[in-house]
């Protein structure tokens, strides 16, 4: 089982190298995590909520009396590791499990638990997505595997009550993908936002699956107007639970990056020029995975593309 997961994960990369040799990899595709070397970091959030690390998104947990709930679920190769971590947390069983979306650092692990039992539920952009397979900057995603896939769908709003509290699953259109499921844990009052809020670097935006930098602005926004300040935040990526009031630095920074790369286009320069004149200069220590220059290059496309 294990084996066929990592060969489905590594299976881009062979032709992925043929096809940028000689150009630096994008930072999506870069080499898999050493899985071996990773240990499983558990944080309280509050209440019965907590936030497990390790390699890939966040997982956010849920444990009590009903049982365990999981918001996504890092890579196969993780299961046994994160399946100790849980049992630290509860010795019931794992019932439901939601993808915030389709990304293999967060959902590829899904066949593990879906396997072992658990109801995998996501917005249903991504189960389309999981089922058909897609291409990402050139790269080919192939299907999950018919029993991984998300048995629940919903299309804008959710809501499971779990452990004494509505676990409300909501959907930002046209975020950092298509398929965006933010959670909110109601009475715990703690905020899982998937990747459209990371404490790593800028955002690695999905732009073939319908993400963008606007919609990611939109989803931050809106979290802001509608969560008092206080509210604890699990960031898609990032080693600590955060919170609504954390999130304005950040949103302020995409806003800026964006609204910088609209006026060089509006003065007729190149994406190149951008690059060269290094137009998000003062945000370098967002530069990691995604580099100030393909942030430039994102915002670039999305602020050029025809629709
Ligand atoms: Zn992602």
């Amino acid at each position: 089982l294990k084996e066929e997961s990592v060969r489905r994960l590594t299976t881009a990369l062979p032709l992925l190298l043929l096809l940028v040799s000689g150009k630096p990899l994008p930072a999506q595709q870069q080499p898999l995590p050493d899985f071996s070397k990773v240990q499983i970091q558990t944080r309280k959030v509050a209440g019965h909520i907590y936030m497990l690390v390790g390699a890939g998104g966040n997982i956010a947990v849920s444990a009590g009396n009903d049982g365990l709930l999981m918001v996504d679920t890092e890579y196969p190769p993780m299961f046994d590791k994160i399946e100790a971590a849980l049992k630290e947390l509860s010795d019931k069983p794992l019932r439901f499990v939601i993808d915030t979306h389709w990304h293999l650092d967060h959902a590829s692990g899904n066949e593990n638990f879906a396997r072992a039992g658990a109801i995998v539920v996501a917005q249903e952009n991504v189960r389309r997505i999981l089922a058909s397979g897609t291409m990402r900057d050139g790269v080919n995603y192939p299907p999950f595997p018919k029993d991984d896939l998300p048995a629940v769908t919903y299309n804008d709003r959710a809501t499971i009550y779990w452990n004494g509290e509505p676990v409300k699953l909501i959907h930002y259109p046209n975020a950092h993908t298509d398929g965006d499921t933010v959670v909110y844990f109601a009475n715990s009052q703690v905020l899982d936002t998937g990747d459209n809020y990371r404490t790593d670097g800028f955002p690695l935006v999905d732009q073939d699956n319908g993400g963008s930098v606007k919609g990611i602005i939109a989803a931050l926004d809106n979290i802001m107007e509608t969560y008092p300040p206080a509210t604890k935040v699990i960031p898609g990526h990032g080693p600590e639970p955060m919170t609504v009031a954390d999130i304005k630095s950040f949103a302020n920074m995409l806003k800026d990056c964006r609204a910088r790369v609209e006026k060089g286009i509006a003065a007729g320069k190149t994406v190149a020029q951008l690059k060269q004149e290094k137009v998000l200069s003062g945000y370098e220590k967002y530069s990691g995975r995604v580099t100030s220059d393909h942030f430039t290059e994102m915002l670039y496309r999305e602020l050029t593309e025809k629709k």
